[in-house]
């Protein structure tokens, strides 16, 4: 694989989203849940997209989930790659990459963990490859 690698553009945390980038750098997934309704959110912001209320709590993901929908994007890129929607084991959806694999093999319902990639001068990046 490497000399193939994909270059991963850095993310740029804000303080929204820094505690999800600062606990990706130690290898945790983190997503949101609100105190007020009990419903887990992704990606991270400070009112709950489902009650709108600000009580919303960190919880780290076990990391754990299933592909929703992919697509493969050959065209335009110099290293193919996967983009997919995974449902996480706590029931929220990310859009992310699935890698480490054959990207021919890939297909819903797959059994996905997370894993971080590098990026470019940036905290690492989630990212899933198949179980
Ligand atoms: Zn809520």
């Amino acid at each position: 694989m490497s000399g193939s690698e994909r270059t991963i553009p850095a993310p740029e945390p804000n303080p929204e989203t820094k505690p999800f980038w600062d606990a990706a750098a130690e290898g945790k997934l983190l997503i949101k849940r609100c105190r007020a309704c009990g419903e887990a959110h992704y990606y991270p912001r400070a009112l709950c997209p489902h009650c709108f209320s600000a009580e919303t709590a960190w919880q780290e993901a076990k990391g754990e989930g299933t592909i929703y929908s992919y697509s493969v994007v050959r065209r335009g890129a110099p290293v193919p790659y996967a983009i997919a929607y995974v449902t996480l084991a706590e029931g929220v959806t990310m859009m992310t990459n699935i890698v480490d694999c054959d990207l021919d093999r890939i297909r819903i319902g797959q059994r996905v963990r997370v894993v971080f990639k590098p990026s470019a001068g940036g905290p690492p990046v989630p990212m899933f490859t198949p179980v």
